[in-house]
């Protein structure tokens, strides 16, 4: 079912087409033995950067140690900044795992991504200001301890601090890297009086690992897969060989993997000139490699990539193109969902995709069959990428067949058609029936609460310490 057949099924196709389908479908194919050498590549990435600060995939130790019970309660506020946008959260902890939650969203415009980080912050005070002037308590001096999810990788040195090692996913702010996010946000909080106080810095992929843990304690794998991907999960605490960070109090932490990295190198990757082309046009050439070829915010244009690559032979659409499909950016992952969804004989969805919204003069339905196809690869290939991903990390901590609940989240996992069905079929080719035991739980905009929950933590451990 899920591996790509290795000659395009579309009918009345020119031999020229059939020819560049079929080598399209060679260079986008992941076959169980590829899977199982980029499987291999993982492990031997995680064990380096156990080992030592400074490695690709960064394996950033997240000061979250133990397991929530379900039993926690208090309020407490969660900010989660993410790719797409800015939640404001309050999180209630009720007890017997029941929560009641109350967020509010913002945009993050273009402009405030490349500005400067003190700018971004003060956006994102004035934010939890309005927030809590329309929800938060009357009580003037009300004092709020707040968990603030940073989605990037931040080389982590306490529960609340922390240094941007890099932005990702189209982030670029100055006088941000190198420097502690937590510092500069509470900076933001003094100067208009706001009184919270950061008590946790938690990876998206960490508050969602916790959030579905809050529900379900056997939960061992956070990881998204949205406009940009990564993973943690409960590492025992000796195999986290670089560990600096003295005692503590439970025999395993969750580690942040930031595997968008992995194969920066590209050693195994089966990286196509499509995906060279988008990574020398990013903003990050070089980084983020993994990262690439998966998540929300690239498929799409390797997809057009491809398209205008066909275009360019005349192969697609009689040879005509549009100011709008040949600009950066503009087909988006959501069009390829629609177009990979679309069973209609005609393929109307996707002539409306193509014709009004990229604005191609005309489209015939063989042209529309082979974009079709070629959404169906670039999304089969991130689907089974990702699975060599989760099959790493099964590998690596040795507990195949044993039963798992991994809590994922993301636009990509939640929407994109197939996916998850084409990520466990690769994860059945690799390791066979033992997949049985694991479940896929989606964890929906789990980060903010999460974050609620690591703030928790942190607060009650600090109150202990200071008792
Ligand atoms: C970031 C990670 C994050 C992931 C998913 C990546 O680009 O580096 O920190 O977890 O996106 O949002
Ligand atoms: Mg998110």
């Amino acid at each position: 079912l899920a591996t790509t057949s290795l000659s395009s099924d579309i009918a009345h196709l020119t031999d020229l087409q059939q020819d560049a389908l079929n080598t399209l479908i060679k260079e986008f194919d992941v076959s169980t033995e590829k899977a199982r050498s980029i499987v291999k590549q993982f492990e031997e990435e995680m064990d380096k950067g156990l080992m030592r600060y400074g490695a690709t995939v960064a394996m950033i130790p997240s000061y979250v140690t133990g397991r929530p019970t379900g039993q926690e309660k208090g309020t407490y506020l969660a900010l989660d900044l993410g790719g797409t946008n800015l939640r404001v959260c309050q999180v209630n902890l009720e007890g017997n795992s029941q929560v009641s939650i109350r967020q509010q969203k913002y945009t993050v415009s273009d402009a405030l991504k490349s500005s400067d980080m003190r700018h971004l912050c003060d956006f994102i005070a004035d934010c939890v200001d309005q927030f809590l002037t329309e929800h938060g308590s009357q009580a003037l001096d009300q004092h709020y301890h707040l968990g603030f999810t940073f989605s990037f990788p931040v080389q982590q040195t306490a529960i609340n601090r922390g240094n941007l090692i890099q932005w990702t996913k189209g982030f670029c702010c100055t006088g941000a890297i190198g420097k502690d996010v937590v510092v500069m946000l509470q900076d933001a909080f003094h100067r208009k009086h706001i009184n919270v106080t950061i008590a946790a810095l938690v990876n998206d992929t960490v508050g969602t690992l916790m959030a579905y843990a809050y529900k379900d304690p056997a939960t061992f794998m956070g990881v998204i897969f949205g406009t940009g991907t990564n993973a943690c999960y409960y590492e025992k605490m000796p195999r986290i060989a670089k560990w600096e960070g003295g005692e503590v109090a439970f025999d395993e932490m969750v580690v942040n993997m930031e595997w968008g990295a992995f194969d920066n190198e590209r050693r195994v990757l089966p990286i196509t000139q499509y995906d060279a082309k988008l990574d020398r046009e990013s903003i990050n050439p070089h980084q983020q490699i993994y990262e690439k070829l998966i998540s929300g915010m690239y498929l799409g244009e390797i997809a057009r990539n491809v398209i205008v690559n066909f275009i360019d032979r005349n192969l697609l659409f009689n040879n005509f193109s549009s100011p709008e499909l040949n600009k950066q950016w503009t087909f988006e992952t959501a069009y390829m969902s629609s177009i990979e969804e679309d069973e209609t004989s005609d393929l109307a969805e996707t002539q409306h995709i193509l014709e009004s919204i990229m604005m191609i003069p005309s489209t015939t339905l063989t042209d529309r069959k082979i974009v079709k196809k070629i959404c169906q690869l670039v999304g089969l290939r991130a689907a089974r990428i990702s699975a060599c991903g989760l099959a790493g990390i099964m590998s690596h901590t040795g507990n195949i067949g044993e039963p798992m609940v991994i809590a994922i989240d993301g636009s990509v996992y939640e929407f994109y058609p197939h996916f998850a069905e084409n990520m466990r079929a690769c994860l059945v080719e690799l390791f066979g029936d033992a997949v049985n035991k694991v479940k896929f739980a989606l964890a929906r905009d789990g980060s903010g609460l999460g974050a609620g929950i690591v703030a928790m933590m942190a607060h009650k451990a600090e109150q202990k310490e200071t008792v």
